[in-house]
């Protein structure tokens, strides 16, 4: 778990500058203005298949590029939109942003999508708009779906994924194995794949429980017929153990770590001529 910690504690150190000076309507409105000012950023991270390193998909992360404390990470503002309800405006900037950059992608983007942001009774129309206004087929889009967001208490939660699976959007859950998505509750949800949490990857070469853990969740999504995603790989060792473990996908720093747009665009160039 230490890089884990390490990477996150960075994002908090950002945000124990920008904090404590304003209270939270003033962020809320900082955070508002910065979205409607062209403050936001997106990097792409690409996501790999471990059988034939084949790119399977490109996944949105939003950062706000602050005029005085520099780039935030998603831990520094996402938790306050979702408080105050930011997160709308600033989901509809990630989404649309995200679709129009795809158009260029050679497989799909993935989006991530919080709770809150599931639980909008006009999800799938609003995304549905987005798909028509930028042109891209929902069958090149992936929305990551918070575990919490499917808790099963929520009777309309069934009928919006069902309906984002009209528009041929993939639906992925997104940190799997640390929080509360029951498997016999995700068997019956129209996902198709789960993503596990990076603290399963940190020690699955190094720590007996860890791999164990890692491997009977990896057998357990594909006895549900699920893909699994494994995040947050940063060493060959890890690669080579979830590749042996029949883990499906991998994101990470040992493959690739998110990039701006033009950066990623360079070095998808650059691999494809190779
Ligand atoms: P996530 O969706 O689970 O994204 C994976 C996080 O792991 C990203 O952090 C990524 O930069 C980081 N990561 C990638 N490779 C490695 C690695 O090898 N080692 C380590 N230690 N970390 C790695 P990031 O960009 O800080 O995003 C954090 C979380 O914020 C995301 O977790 C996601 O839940 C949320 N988030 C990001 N963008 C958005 C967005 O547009 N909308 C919403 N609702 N949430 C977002
Ligand atoms: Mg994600
Ligand atoms: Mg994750
Ligand atoms: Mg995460």
């Amino acid at each position: 778990d230490v890089a884990m910690y390490t990477a996150k504690r960075a994002g908090r150190g950002r945000y124990a500058v920008y904090a404590p000076e304003l209270d939270g309507s003033a962020r809320d409105a900082g955070l508002r203005r910065a979205i409607e000012t062209g403050r936001m950023v997106l990097h792409y991270q690409p996501e790999y298949a471990l059988a034939d390193g084949r790119m399977t998909a490109i996944e949105a992360l939003v950062r706000w590029d602050h005029p005085t404390h520099g780039l935030l990470m998603p831990e520094d503002f996402i938790d306050l939109a979702d408080e105050t309800g930011a997160i709308t405006q600033l989901g509809d900037w990630v989404l649309r942003t995200a679709c129009r950059d795809a158009l260029h992608f050679p497989c799909r983007v993935a989006v991530n999508v919080s709770a809150r942001q599931l639980a909008q009774p006009n999800l799938v129309t609003s995304v549905a708009r987005v798909l028509n206004e930028t042109g891209l087929p929902g069958s090149r889009l992936t929305l990551e779906l918070a575990e919490a967001a499917l808790l099963p208490t929520d009777q309309h939660l069934r009928a919006r994924l069902e309906g984002l699976r009209a528009l041929g959007i993939t639906l992925v859950v997104d940190d799997f194995g640390v929080g509360h998505a029951a498997l016999n509750v995700l068997r019956r949800m129209p996902v198709s794949s789960v993503k596990l949490h990076g603290s399963l990857t940190v020690g699955v070469h190094t720590d007996p429980v860890t791999h164990d853990l890692a491997a009977a969740l990896v057998a357990a999504g594909h006895a549900i017929g699920l893909t699994v995603v494994a995040e947050a790989a940063e060493h060959e060792e890890q690669l080579s153990t979830l590749r042996k473990m029949g883990c499906d996908r991998a994101q990470g720093f040992a493959l690739c770590p998110p990039l701006a747009h033009d950066q990623l665009t360079e070095r998808l160039a650059a691999t494809a001529k190779t």
